[in-house]
């Protein structure tokens, strides 16, 4: 394998981003670091030169369009998590031949999420009118930080979140029942109170916060007002998510039932009400993580 080249860490490349004004046919004047012959293209066409938009995985067809690729003698662009770039090529090679996980070429980072899965390489084609530079992932030598998990292990934990805070039994009540404590009505109706009037809302400003996994990108507008924009966005959709809950009467069976007390007992339609909400309550949920990803494809 050819030594790998300093000028493919993005820290070198990024004067070329900088001048690069007109973004489709941008033809960056360097070669990728592992098989030192074609040259990295992260035009909008380079992505046509496929007919796939999918990133790459180890089972697509990785030679199919080998000739188009060849005669344009360009090679597509995918920055793998580390911020280090390559041919897609050369490292869909890699990948076919790895048993484990994807190892950075140039620095040996292992491109996996925290939770043991792996981050498929982010390719990078731009479209006319973005900003050449901000569709670069930072390095993780720059400050950018590991993403967490990926988007299975994600909507797991969103879902547990979501089923615990609106389960129909409560869940202080069961806590001090395992821990043999008594559970009288009236701390049972004031930690009830408590939940649906400000518990709930935490519980649901946690539950959206991990929605939008963290990916830090070098973008130039104002990070301020992005900041400002998903805030707002973040505050919009816990509201969104508090007023379904009420309006499908979710409220009602909330934490209502107790094992100590059987006076508490929800009936079978309050019960399959309770069923219909929360599930109507994931799916809403489950939509917004598919957004938000569909968001990151794009920023990527
Ligand atoms: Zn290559
Ligand atoms: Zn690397
Ligand atoms: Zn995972
Ligand atoms: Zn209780």
């Amino acid at each position: 394998m050819a030594k790998i080249q300093r000028s493919n860490y993005l820290p070198y490349i990024q004067h070329h981003l900088d001048t690069q004004g007109n973004a489709d046919g941008v033809i960056l004047d360097i070669k990728c670091g592992i098989c030192n012959e074609r040259k990295l293209d992260i035009s909008g066409s380079a992505r046509d030169l496929t007919s796939s938009s999918l990133p790459p995985t180890k089972h697509l067809e990785a030679h199919r369009h080998l000739p188009r690729y060849l005669e344009h003698g360009l090679e597509r662009t995918v920055a793998l998590a580390c911020g280090h770039v390559f041919g897609d090529r050369c490292i869909r090679e890699i990948q076919s031949k790895a048993t484990g996980d994807l190892t950075c070429p140039s620095c040996g980072y292992q491109v996996a999420y925290k939770c043991g899965h792996a981050i498929r390489p982010a390719l990078i084609p731009v479209d006319g009118h973005e900003l050449v530079r901000d569709k670069f992932p930072l390095t993780t030598s720059e400050g950018a930080e590991d993403p967490n998990n990926c988007l299975a292990c994600r909507w797991k934990l969103i879902r547990s979140n979501i089923r615990y805070a609106l389960a129909d039994e409560c869940i202080f009540c069961r806590q001090m029942e395992a821990a043999h404590m008594a559970v009288d009505k009236a701390t049972h109706r004031a930690h009830r109170n408590q939940h649906i009037n400000t518990g709930l809302r935490s519980m649901l400003e946690d539950i959206v916060f991990l929605v939008w996994a963290e990916f830090k990108t070098r973008e130039t507008t104002s990070s301020a007002a992005r900041a400002l924009d998903d805030s707002d966005r973040h505050q919009a959709h816990v509201s969104l998510l508090d007023a379904m809950i009420r309006s499908e009467m979710l409220e009602e069976t909330l934490w209502y039932r107790t094992r100590a007390d059987k006076t508490m007992q929800l009936t079978k339609e309050q019960l399959k009400s309770h069923v219909q909400g929360v599930a109507s309550i994931e799916d809403s949920v489950f939509e917004l993580l598919m957004s938000s990803t569909r968001e990151q494809r794009r920023m990527w």
